[in-house]
């Protein structure tokens, strides 16, 4: 089971050294802003290093709101940014499940979700797996609910589309961990990455706020648990760089018995 961490984009293969890590996720562009990435001059240097890349889409994306305005530049820039992850030969591209505003149908959200896919398609395809992942407040969410990830497979399941599952924010959007791997794969089949974290904030809170393993509110053996139903590639997005992360790999490799990366 491969098992990283959430770092800086300057140096991921650094990053990952330092933390003892197996795979790295990072940004490609401002996590805010809606600037294209530019290529990577490490590309290649990117794609030898036997780490497993993934890449996190910029937060601003939200391809499933009903305001044009928003909607149109995210698609864009999740397109920009699968293309600039399948350049650097990247497992996949994480991307939040977005929302639609209060008092917008959500079934149009789902169908904008559809349609970012069919534009992809049309536009020479995402050429990287496209992981969708839980989010964890809202009221108006397409992710943050198995009954609404449910209606968001509904449309986008006959495209190639992965999932990812984040710990932190199921609790803290109000799915309980227990059962919870085989409850997401019944209705997407598959879980391509896990996001192991813990959460600052109570179950159902809402709040998008990770922890270390060992702190936060959730029993940090359910997250455990929900990695080996899962059985799926691992990142921790917790806080404390090379020390708190390094922390939370080791834990999870100790009781996973992964044993440690090769030299
Ligand atoms: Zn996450």
């Amino acid at each position: 089971m491969r098992i990283g961490a959430h770092v800086d984009s300057t140096d991921p293969v650094a990053e990952a050294t330092a933390r003892g890590a197996e795979a790295v996720q990072f940004f490609l562009s401002d996590p805010q802003g809606w600037k294209a990435p530019q290529p990577r001059e490490d590309a290649d240097r990117l794609r030898a290093a036997g780490v497993d890349l993934y890449v996190h889409a910029p937060y601003v994306i939200n391809v499933a709101t009903l305001n044009n305005r928003i909607r149109i530049p995210s698609r864009k820039l999740l397109l920009g940014h699968a293309q600039a992850a399948a350049a650097i030969g990247a497992k996949g591209l994480i991307v939040h499940g977005g929302h639609v505003n209060a008092g917008d149908d959500l079934a149009v959200g789902f169908d904008n979700w559809r349609k970012t896919f069919a534009y992809a398609a049309d536009s020479g395809g995402f050429g990287v797996p496209v992981l969708i992942e839980n989010t964890a407040g809202g009221d108006n969410a397409c992710a943050r609910r198995l009954d609404a990830l449910a209606r968001l497979w509904d449309a986008v399941g006959d495209h190639e589309v992965g999932f990812c599952l984040d710990t932190c924010h199921a609790h803290a959007g109000g799915e309980e961990l227990l059962g919870l791997v085989d409850r997401v794969k019944a209705i997407t089949g598959r879980i391509d990455l896990v996001h192991a974290n813990n959460s600052k904030g109570a179950f159902n809170s809402g709040q998008d706020r990770h922890d270390n393993l060992d702190g936060g509110t959730i029993d940090p053996e359910l997250v455990v648990a929900v990695i080996r139903a899962a059985g799926a590639p691992v990142i921790v997005e917790t806080p404390g760089g090379v020390d708190g992360q390094g922390a939370d790999i080791a834990f999870l490799r100790d009781r996973l018995g992964a044993g440690s990366p090769a030299a």
